[in-house]
């Protein structure tokens, strides 16, 4: 039976409303991570949740808070949900252990009142996504990302002790608290949407304003009291690494305020491609227009090919090596870095199908006293980056030891620069399946 529902999580993909979310997001200057997020695939997702014990319906990063939630959504739900059956406990005690004490949004200009007086209203939050708090609940509840942080800061104080730090988007300043914590002299935490009001309430209610200023504003547009800072610290990472290109207003900022001996943090950035098998999921997201009620959407299926799709990919689909496309390093590269063709070659480790191509990223602090960092890798912890999948036109019957081979170029669109264009040239060569193509991507 299905059960239809109105959800404003992110497990929900809602297509009448992506036409919007786009219109909407052209204008907008924060994309979220969370509009992107209507590219999940719902089953997919649900399996993923049984496999590794994730929350679902996760309220916490969408209840009636994002963008999306303006127009009502509906999606049909499998009734058989046993969703929250098989939590895992170790994710739900680290989520608990994290969490803010039930912390009341309340702020004394009234404009982040989580109730009735609330001055934003949803129309705010198309156009600025990053200002609710339900985006940075689940980031920080992702506890891959910012433990890795933590641990970053917290075992390498000698890093920052007597330094002047410079968080490049702080968000509610969780960055900028802990390098506060670990000694800095003094962290400029500057966040352009209004979160940045919260940001200032925290750090006062935690006794740190002697040592962070929270300044609102865009990095491009604010000035700060000093002429350089020792660290830049930044968690600018988008879907597909690049999804958003924030990378661009770090590299701004280091050109512009990083003392020469300086550093940033993360340093290092790379990404991966691997192929994978998914009959399953191809023929729920892709095969699913060539017959809809019996009619034929087969317009929506090229569409629906050309959007990279953001999910949690099973390690088990996993047909070739996985190969490293594009290392960056963060402390020397120019901003038209982000634009790049690169080669791959990747083997079957097994015979198998490939309906689609996997990619992802990590991210590395090399300046640590024992190098850090982390993967968003199908064969590592879930994150909130998930993975991204690239259909393919061709659904390919490789052999063991057989080389899909080609190149994939990356660019930030030129209308959109926070958006992606991504093509793909394959070919395979091998005894049971001969296939060339070039496909285009965009990631928006
Ligand atoms: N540092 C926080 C938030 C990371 S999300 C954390 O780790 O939890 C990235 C943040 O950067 C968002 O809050 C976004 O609003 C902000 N941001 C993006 N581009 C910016 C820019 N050019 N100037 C200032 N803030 C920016």
């Amino acid at each position: 039976m299905l059960m239809l529902s109105k959800i404003g999580n992110q497990t929900t993909r809602t297509f009448p409303l992506f036409q919007l979310n786009k219109t909407l997001r052209k204008l907008s200057d924060s994309p979220s991570r969370l509009l992107s997020s209507s590219k999940q695939n719902p089953k997919r997702e649900k399996q993923q949740e049984k496999k590794m014990g994730r929350r679902k319906n996760n309220q916490t990063s969408m209840s009636l808070n994002n963008a999306q939630h303006q127009a009502t959504k509906i999606c049909f739900n499998d009734d058989d949900d046993e969703e929250n059956s098989n939590l895992d406990d170790s994710i739900v005690a680290t989520e608990k252990a994290i969490a803010m004490d039930d912390v009341t949004m309340s702020d004394p200009n009234g404009s982040f009142v989580d109730g009735g007086d609330d001055d934003n209203t949803s129309a705010d939050y198309y156009f600025d996504s990053y200002s609710h708090f339900g985006i940075h609940e689940e980031m920080l509840k992702d506890v891959v990302r910012t433990k890795t942080y933590q641990n970053v800061i917290f075992q390498n104080k000698f890093l920052f002790k007597d330094k002047i730090v410079l968080d490049v988007g702080a968000g509610t300043g969780i960055l900028s608290l802990f390098c506060a914590k670990a000694g800095a002299a003094h962290v400029y935490a500057v966040e352009c949407s209004h979160i940045a009001n919260m940001a200032k309430e925290i750090v006062e209610s935690n006794g740190y304003s002697n040592v962070i200023t929270v300044l609102k504003g865009k990095i491009e547009e604010i000035e700060l009291p000093v002429a350089k800072v020792d660290i830049i610290i930044s968690e600018w990472m988008g879907y597909f690494l690049l999804f958003e290109n924030m990378l661009n207003s770090v590299l701004y900022t280091r050109d512009k305020w990083l003392a020469n001996d300086g550093i940033v943090l993360p340093d290092k950035a790379s990404l991966y491609l691997t192929a994978i098998e998914d009959a399953e999921y191809k023929e729920d997201k892709i095969e699913f227009w060539n017959n809809v009620y019996g009619f034929d959407m087969t317009c929506i299926k090229k569409q629906a090919m050309g959007e990279p799709l953001v999910d949690t990919v099973d390690q088990n689909q996993i047909v070739t090596n996985c190969q490293l496309l594009k290392t960056m390093d963060i402390s020397k590269m120019a901003s038209g870095d982000t634009s790049f063709t690169v080669p791959f070659k990747l083997v079957a480790e097994r015979d198998d199908y490939i309906h689609a191509l996997v990619a992802y990223f990590d991210v590395s602090f090399t300046k640590c006293h024992k190098l850090m960092g982390f993967s968003t890798g199908p064969r590592s912890r879930a994150t909130h980056w998930k993975q991204t999948v690239l259909y393919l036109e061709d659904v390919l019957t490789i052999c063991q030891g057989e080389a899909l081979t080609g190149s994939m170029t990356v660019a930030p669109n030129k209308k959109n620069p926070r958006d992606i264009d991504i093509t793909i040239k394959y070919s395979l060569n091998g005894q049971r399946c001969v296939a060339s193509r070039t496909q285009h991507y965009k990631m928006r």
